[in-house]
């Protein structure tokens, strides 16, 4: 017998079926149901006896079988009723009319409601889980009572949960929630909704959410005992005002990103979700609608700024500077859109467009002189990178080695075979890699040692503060020294003043790009650059 409960799958149970009399006597009652609740041979028997007879024998809890009894006799077509056997399992029956008096089933729907409550609750905290939170949010939006979400999140528990074990890591998510449910009213519904995250809905104005949340944050501030030992987390909490124009999902991220907001600050910090928040968030939304269709409208273009070997004064190659210019806003900062891209997987595509258009670009500028690209992390490790370099080279008839990439350390792994051949297939084609923002990542060394780079250029924030700075002079002079014994071309980025050449030059740095040497210009003001530069007779050797 299968039965089938709100649209889900037909369940194989072990169902009971009797038959009544209308008098309320058993007239058969198959093996199922004799060991469920009535006994052998219960031919002849009330059902309300055989079944007041189960609850004397423990079978049922006190009170069930009247329940039963109750809904039989509610003359109802169908009645269907749910109740508990002792041992924990869940019986869903269903009556309905016969000729000559009733059909009852009794279904065991254990696993059914076991799956349900797996749905609802979160096993470890017992707490509900997101959507039944996401429900809630939806009743009380509802219900037009003035209401606020805090999301809790803890500050170290990565840390606690690696020292102490993820048993130690769970116990302690457990006591967290203790805490919460503790301090909470009543009538709040929390929830886990994130693997340190909780979500709290509470009826309450602005000044009481705001002090429900400092009391919380004190709370949960204090050490736990975990298996003997002392554990200290940190909280932050983001606090949103349930607003009626947002659906539960966005009310539940709005609370979400006011706690990253408070994280990003310094944590052991409550922040509320406000209209400047808001605001950022649909500007954001918006950008991406404009991202979106930004290469099909054809409003990327690049910038290419001036690469120069420092004696002489000799132009040796550009970079190429990726350019958004939009009809409305104008033209966007790549430092604002880019990262964004990256988020959105869009830098791929746009990624390739750029490096087509590079090559195309300097295939035809008048002297041979070298490209950079960016090629950002995702694109490095994208399957086809090296069939798009390899056709953009083909395409435009560039030679490959006027062509440099240029990828920061955050583009690699170490000791990662697939990237390892990826970087060395590229290489392969006959192209140059330079190491973008050398010094600002955590084993820039490491990276160089890997992989063979054939150029370092030093990141900005080393330059700025040239010539005073010690720390300055010491990394242009190490990474110069680094440079020469390596065999590697070191370039010197954002040099602003004569002062920093003059100290970069000193420090044994060979080449430079910066504002005061050249901006990055638009194609035909680096092509009338070139085209100066040739009648000047330079960029021949190279
Ligand atoms: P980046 O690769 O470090 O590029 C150098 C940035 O420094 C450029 O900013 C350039 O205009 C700026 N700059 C050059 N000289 C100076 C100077 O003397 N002083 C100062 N203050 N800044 C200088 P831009 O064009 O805004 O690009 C910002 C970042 O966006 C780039 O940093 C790069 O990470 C990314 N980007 C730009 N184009 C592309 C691209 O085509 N693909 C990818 N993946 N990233 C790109
Ligand atoms: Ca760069
Ligand atoms: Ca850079």
């Amino acid at each position: 017998m299968k039965a089938e409960v709100g649209g889900m799958e037909p369940l194989d149970l072990r169902t009971a079926v009797v038959r009544l009399a209308a008098d309320g006597r058993v007239v058969h009652a198959n093996t199922a149901a004799q060991h469920l609740l009535l006994g052998a041979s219960p031919e002849g028997a009330l059902i309300e006896d055989l079944l007041g007879r189960a609850e004397k024998l423990g079978k049922i809890a006190s009170g069930t079988a009247g329940q039963i009894v109750r809904a039989l006799a509610s003359g109802n077509a169908d009645a269907t009723e749910c109740f508990k056997l002792l041992d924990g399992s869940s019986i869903l029956m269903v009556a309905g009319p016969v000729a000559g008096g009733t059909l009852v089933e009794w279904s065991d729907i254990t696993p059914y409601v076991e799956a349900m409550r797996a749905q609802e609750r979160d096993p470890l905290t017992g707490l509900l889980a997101r959507p039944a939170m996401l429900r809630e949010i939806a009743a009380m939006v509802q219900s037009g009572e003035p209401a606020a979400l805090l999301y809790i999140g803890l500050d170290r528990f990565t840390s606690v949960n690696n020292m102490l074990g993820h048993m130690a890591g769970d116990k302690l998510l457990q006591k967290v929630s203790g805490r919460i449910v503790g301090l909470v009213p009543a009538d709040a519904v929390m929830a886990r909704v994130g693997g340190d995250e909780f979500a709290v809905l509470l009826r309450a104005d602005s000044e009481a959410a705001t002090a429900m949340a400092g009391r919380l944050l004190e709370m949960v501030a204090r050490p736990f005992l975990i298996d003997g030992q002392s554990a200290h987390v940190g909280t932050s909490i983001g606090l949103a005002h349930l607003d009626p124009a947002d659906p539960p999902e966005n009310q539940l991220r709005n609370a979400r990103l006011a706690l990253l907001k408070a994280k990003a600050d310094g944590g052991d910090a409550i922040q509320v979700f406000t209209d400047a928040m808001r605001e950022e968030l649909e500007q954001a939304r918006l950008l991406e609608i404009d991202l979106r269709q930004a290469l099909v409208l054809r409003e990327f273009s690049l910038a290419y700024q001036p690469q120069y070997e420092i004696d002489g004064r000799r132009l040796i190659g550009f970079e190429a500077l990726l350019r958004w210019h939009h009809p409305k806003r104008g033209p966007v900062s790549p430092a604002h859109f880019i990262p964004l891209a990256e988020e959105l997987g869009l830098i791929v595509p746009i990624g390739e467009w750029v490096i087509r258009a590079a090559c195309k670009a300097a295939a035809e500028w008048p002297l041979p002189l070298s490209i950079s690209v960016n090629i950002s992390p995702l694109q490095f490790r994208s399957p086809n990178i090296v069939a798009i370099v390899t056709s953009a080279l083909k395409n435009s008839g560039l030679d490959p080695s006027r062509l440099e990439l240029e990828v920061t350390e955050g583009a690699l792994l170490l000791d990662s075979e697939p990237v390892m051949n990826i970087f060395r297939q590229l290489k392969a084609l006959g192209l140059r890699f330079a190491m973008d923002d050398f010094g600002t990542g955590y084993s820039s060394l490491s990276y160089l040692q890997q992989f063979p780079f054939d150029k370092i250029k030093i990141d900005q924030s080393f330059v700025r503060n040239l010539p005073a700075s010690p720390d300055g002079i010491a990394i242009v002079r190490a990474v110069s020294a680094l440079g020469s014994s390596l065999g590697l071309s070191i370039i010197a980025e954002g040099v602003e003043t004569e002062e920093q050449l003059a100290s970069i030059r000193q420090n044994g740095c060979k080449q430079v790009q910066g504002y005061l040497t050249g901006r990055p210009l638009a194609p035909d003001m680096a092509e009338a650059l070139i085209a100066s530069a040739a009648t000047a007779g330079e960029g021949k050797a190279s």
